[in-house]
């Protein structure tokens, strides 16, 4: 656990006038990176949803699919997530005018529960990245179609398994 990124309590969350922040410099270990992850987060409990905002940006150490060899990549992202707290099932039009309603959520949190920026940090950062990694065009490994094949195959079920956001999606295509 990283000190200043411990979990915070729901209620202690709304018990806050005004958002919470988080202002940090961090290395973590499930994400090894070249320079450490700069970071802000705001969340904000907003009746029964908790308003996310962050802006997230570091040098991320990866290993090439294609020729195995490792690479920095820059990752930069500005995520917003809406987290229900309390019932997941409530339908998505329950959404009050106070809400933002340019979001919507899949995750949800126990009202006695925490929310955890480490691992909003860290979930945040691995959404953004591509599929298939490559080091780029002069990859030694440009030919090694089967394999390529094979670990995208693997990768695409890896993420079947865990919910993706739509919009995400839309930005690795662009990517
Ligand atoms: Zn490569």
């Amino acid at each position: 656990m990283i000190a200043g990124l411990n979990p915070i309590p729901i209620k202690e969350l709304r018990a806050l006038a005004s958002p919470k922040t988080w202002d940090f410099e961090v290395y973590l270990n499930e994400l090894p990176s070249s320079r450490p992850i700069q970071g802000t987060i705001s969340a904000e409990l907003n009746d029964d949803f908790l308003v996310l905002q962050g802006r997230l940006a570091t040098l991320l150490k990866l290993t090439c699919d294609r020729c195995l060899r490792a690479f920095n990549q820059g990752i930069e992202c500005n995520p917003k997530e809406l987290i229900r707290v309390g019932e997941a099932s409530l339908p998505q039009r329950a959404l009050s005018p106070k809400t933002p309603n340019l979001y919507s959520w899949v995750e949800s949190l126990d009202p006695q529960g925490y929310f955890n920026p480490e691992r909003w940090t860290f979930e945040q950062l691995t959404l953004g990245l591509p599929l298939l990694n490559t080091c780029g065009k002069e990859c030694p490994g440009q030919d090694n179609y089967h394999e390529v094949t094979t670990v995208r195959a693997n990768k695409e079920k890896a993420n079947a398994r865990t919910s993706i956001d739509p919009r995400m999606e839309i930005l690795k295509k662009l990517l």
